[in-house]
């Protein structure tokens, strides 16, 4: 849909990396650490000739699922204190440290290497999505068993399923069943 599209910059990896898993029909893409390294690497986050273990994938689906829970908050939902425990974590593991370019520019870089470091390249652009004036309109699904992160379009920032064609439909038809059971 129009009003739904995928954000784009920082944002747009925000959102990408949080739906990385579709949580009510599948599939989820990091299976294994194999696949982790490859997302990583198809985004820039981490240096060629890294590898990552399973304690590495356990870690960033803790985070993935931190970032869901603070973007969350942008529909309505409350923060926890867990999701910001993970989510400080991840940028004290990665040490991220304020680095200034020589094209005058800031931004915050991560001293630790391989997935610890492409954690800590993700916390970095949760930091400068937050900054971003459209931060707001990534929200999450308004369905509990779906919470896709979609990026909000519409003109007064007012949609809450990630398509009208599948949860917002799905919604409403539950909503249509629950009316008629109360009539009947
Ligand atoms: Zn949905």
């Amino acid at each position: 849909m129009a009003d739904r599209e995928n954000a784009t910059g920082v944002l747009g990896l925000v959102q990408a990396f949080v739906n990385t898993v579709d949580l009510q029909d599948g599939p989820e893409e990091l299976t294994d650490p194999n696949t982790l390294v490859a997302w990583l690497r198809a985004h820039s986050l981490m240096e060629p000739g890294s590898t990552a273990s399973e304690a590495d994938l356990k870690h960033a689906i803790a985070l993935r699922e931190a970032i869901r829970g603070l973007i969350g908050a942008n529909s309505g939902g409350k923060v926890y204190p867990l999701d910001i425990a993970t989510l400080n974590e991840a940028a004290a593991a990665s040490r991220l440290r304020a680095r200034f370019g020589a094209d005058g520019r800031s931004r915050l870089e991560p001293e630790a290497d391989g997935v610890a470091g492409a954690m800590g390249r993700m916390v970095a652009a949760v930091f400068a999505a937050m900054a971003d004036e459209n931060w707001s309109r990534l929200k999450l699904c308004g369905s509990t068993t779906c919470r896709w992160a979609f990026f909000d379009m519409s003109r007064n920032h007012s949609s809450r399923w990630c398509t009208m064609a599948s949860c917002g439909n799905r919604q409403k038809a539950r909503r249509f069943r629950e009316r008629a059971k109360a009539g009947a």
